[in-house]
């Protein structure tokens, strides 16, 4: 059956897309190349909600920065999946940096980022006591947050999955033909899927999927960027985002505490060739400790947990690309989607719906339903609660994740939900198993039989992430 839309790509792009047009009476399908959403940019990132001070004006940037920041709030209420307004520091060293610190402040108001303020050396020590004492001030932006990108994107995707779109996993598109009126595109295993509008949301690859059918032709950078994730107890050493005066190319190296309060550090940015290279070097750890360190002298580096690498998309041109293919209508493409592609994502979506509202008669889904409930968080239950849950489901009895303190309920809630997890990390990213200290020694096993009965599969078949990770019998090469 012919599509609507049709949406290339699964990340927060791609899903926050879905989500919004699932408001209108329309057939779409999203085609994702991975076994599951947020596997792409969207899995790792900083999980800033930025304020936007530090956009230019004028730019798509800068416009849909600032609104999607506004729209967290009802979204995370809405769509369950926790955000935290912690704000955010951004330090001065010196007065030149005092200097650039008033100037990111101006530009931010021009912008319309409220509540902005220069504080001083006194009235930081008040609110972030473990800062180094080199710092002598910083711009306090009150509306940035923090979330976990991988949650908020499978959010946006159990609701627009429940709201009726069709998601194909495990499927990547090769090709697309102008099959006038509308698109046929092809994926890797042979299958076609038809469609009126296209809307390339592919991340990394968006440019690749762009120069398929649009005559403007672009060309993705990989910036890298690594980070350390530290634990829980770390967490605790700060509140709020810290970030250092930003430079060309990147925000800098910041110093978090997570949604899930964890602390995180990093990026690095370092031009790279591939866009598959995901490993994580000696030099960019030691570089990241570094530079945080200028920031938080007292960094835990004995409660560091893991590394993980995520790729910028960039693009010489510097703003987000989105437009319709000059040779091409209804093909929509979404270039250079990199930061604050987070915080953008649900902004950018109602713009797309604003240029479909342009092409076909949008209805109003009479059946939209704008709600998505959470996993039940075991562990954050009263003692009432958890006797009351065991005695109706006794999987809520058994625990899985001892670090993380993940029950067997909620491991089989992870599974069997609207897109549910088929593999170790997709549990993962929807339960936190394995993300405590012992990342999963542990756990794996126990999750992997879990999955296996569920799914009904041979514990052979089970991954932890993909097709080459089996969890029984890997063997590293
Ligand atoms: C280091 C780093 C830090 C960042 N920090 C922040 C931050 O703090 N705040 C913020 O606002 N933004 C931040 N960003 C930017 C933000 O993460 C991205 O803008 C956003 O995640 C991009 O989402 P996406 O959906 O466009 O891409 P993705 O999440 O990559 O989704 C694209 C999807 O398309 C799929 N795909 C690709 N090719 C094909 C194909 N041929 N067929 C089918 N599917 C395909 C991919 O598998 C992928 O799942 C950061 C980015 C990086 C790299």
């Amino acid at each position: 059956m012919k599509k609507d839309v049709v949406i290339i790509g699964a990340g927060i792009v791609g899903c926050a897309i879905a989500r919004e047009l699932s408001k209108y009476d329309l057939k779409i399908t999203v085609i994702e190349k991975e076994n599951d959403v947020a596997t792409g940019i969207s899995k790792a990132n900083s999980g800033i909600i930025h304020a936007g001070f530090n956009e230019k004006k004028g730019t798509l940037k800068a416009e849909l920065n600032i609104k999607g920041n506004q729209m967290y709030d009802s979204l995370a209420k809405d769509l369950d999946f926790n955000f935290n307004r912690n704000g955010a520091l951004v330090l001065g060293f010196n007065d030149d940096d005092m200097y650039k610190l008033n100037t990111l402040k101006c530009n931010g108001t021009v912008l319309g980022v409220k509540d902005l303020e220069i504080l001083s050396k006194e009235e930081l020590r008040e609110i972030e006591p473990n800062l180094s004492t080199d710092v002598v001030g910083a711009l306090y932006a009150k509306t940035s947050g923090i979330v976990s990108p991988y949650e908020v994107t499978i959010a946006l995707a159990e609701n627009a999955c429940e709201n009726g779109v069709e998601f194909i996993l495990n499927s990547e598109v090769i090709d697309i033909e102008n099959t006038d009126p509308g698109y046929t595109i092809v994926l890797k295993d042979g299958r076609c899927v038809n469609s009126t509008i296209v809307i390339n949301s592919a991340g990394i690859n968006s440019d690749e999927i762009n120069n398929m059918i649009n005559k403007n032709k672009y060309t993705l950078h990989p910036v890298k960027g690594e980070y350390l994730l530290l634990d829980k107890v770390a967490g605790k050493i700060i509140n709020k985002t810290i970030f250092q005066v930003p430079s060309k190319i990147s925000k800098g190296v910041l110093v978090t505490p997570t949604s899930d309060g964890n602390l995180l550090i990093g990026p690095t940015a370092k031009g790279i060739d591939s866009k598959s290279s995901l490993d994580s070097t000696k030099v960019s750890l030691d570089e990241i400790l570094d530079k945080s360190k200028k920031s938080v002298t007292t960094i835990p580096t004995g409660r560091i947990l893991t590394t993980f690498a995520g790729l910028r998309p960039r693009l010489d041109y510097g703003d987000f690309i989105i437009e319709e293919a000059i040779d091409n209508e209804n093909f929509i493409s979404l270039v250079g989607i990199e930061s604050p592609g987070l915080t953008a994502a649900p902004a950018i979506a109602v713009y797309i719906k604003d240029i479909i509202s342009k092409k076909l008669n949008l209805k109003e889904n009479i059946y939209f339903y704008p709600y998505r409930k959470r996993i039940i968080k075991f562990t954050d239950l009263s003692l009432e609660e958890k006797n009351e849950l065991i005695s109706k489901n006794p999987e809520y009895g058994r625990m899985i994740c001892k670090c993380e303190l993940i029950t067997e309920g909620e491991i089989i809630d992870s599974i069997n939900r609207p897109l549910g997890a088929r593999t170790v990390d997709g549990v993962k990213r929807r339960t936190r198993a394995t993300m405590g200290g012992c990342q999963g020694i542990g756990c794996l096993l126990p999750i992997s039989k879990i999955i296996s009965r569920e799914l009904g599969i041979d514990i052979t078949e089970v991954t932890k992430n993909s097709k080459c990770s089996p969890v029984i019998g890997f063997k590293e090469v």
